[in-house]
């Protein structure tokens, strides 16, 4: 189950933002053919679990895509349909270049009051010094990057950035406070969560709505605290 969908006319759709009520209004009129998974394009039907969270599940029942691409597939319909939420139109495997020739391709490139903003969906394992690389790159032509990471592999990359942490801040010396969930202020890294509700998760039982965190990106309110990346 997923809550973002793509509509017949390939728009994303965002269950997480509707209101109870009308979600079920819609429920009642839906067509199968309206709404398409993003992880296979199989056709998708509106439900609401037994906890009252509104959501798409395939009208088969099954789904043909390896569970490695589909994090990938809903994280970024889940970012693209959060977007939607807040007026913006985000464009998916957006490519360019650095000043210096260096191409990429974002996942999701949005723009936003002058800025040009990059979401990363790392599914796969990446070592540390790769992440930098690519946040260097995105810096060098202008563009501000924020990753999201499924929790096995922000757990895997927090274990380096909070050695490196300790040995660059602390002397190697843990400090009183803790560091966090350890990440470099140099590296803004969440979680993303996308199976059941789709949520940023911070660490330290901090979570948000992924709408909510793409506006705290806007607003500044998505900063570097203690070692963690989080709105507060
Ligand atoms: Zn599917």
């Amino acid at each position: 189950m997923t809550q973002s969908a793509w509509t017949r006319d390939g728009r994303p759709f965002n269950a997480a933002a509707i209101a109870i009520r009308d979600w079920e209004a819609m429920k009642q009129v839906a067509q199968p053919g309206d709404f398409v998974m993003p992880c296979c394009m199989a056709p998708a039907i509106p439900k609401t679990s037994i906890n009252g969270l509104p959501f798409f599940a395939h009208q088969s029942g099954e789904c043909s895509t390896a569970p490695e691409t589909k994090w990938h597939r809903l994280g970024k319909a889940a970012v693209l349909s959060s977007l939607r939420v807040l007026g913006i139109e985000g464009g998916e495997e957006w490519p360019g270049q650095s000043p210096s020739g260096d191409k990429w391709q974002a996942d999701v490139l949005f723009t936003s009051g002058g800025r040009t903003i990059v979401i990363e969906l790392q599914r796969s394992y990446q070592h540390l010094r790769d992440f930098i690389r690519r946040q260097e790159r995105y810096a060098a032509s202008g563009v501000e990057c924020y990753w999201l990471l499924p929790k096995e592999n922000f757990l895997t990359l927090g274990k380096s950035t909070s050695r490196l942490l300790l040995k660059r801040e602390y002397g190697n010396v843990f400090p009183r406070g803790g560091i966090g969930t350890g990440m470099l202020p140099e590296l803004p890294v969440a979680m993303l969560s996308v199976d059941g509700e789709q949520r940023v998760l911070f660490g330290g039982f901090k979570s948000a709505m992924v709408q909510t965190w793409l506006a705290g990106i806007l607003t500044n309110a998505y900063q570097y605290r203690g070692g963690s990346w989080n709105l507060d």
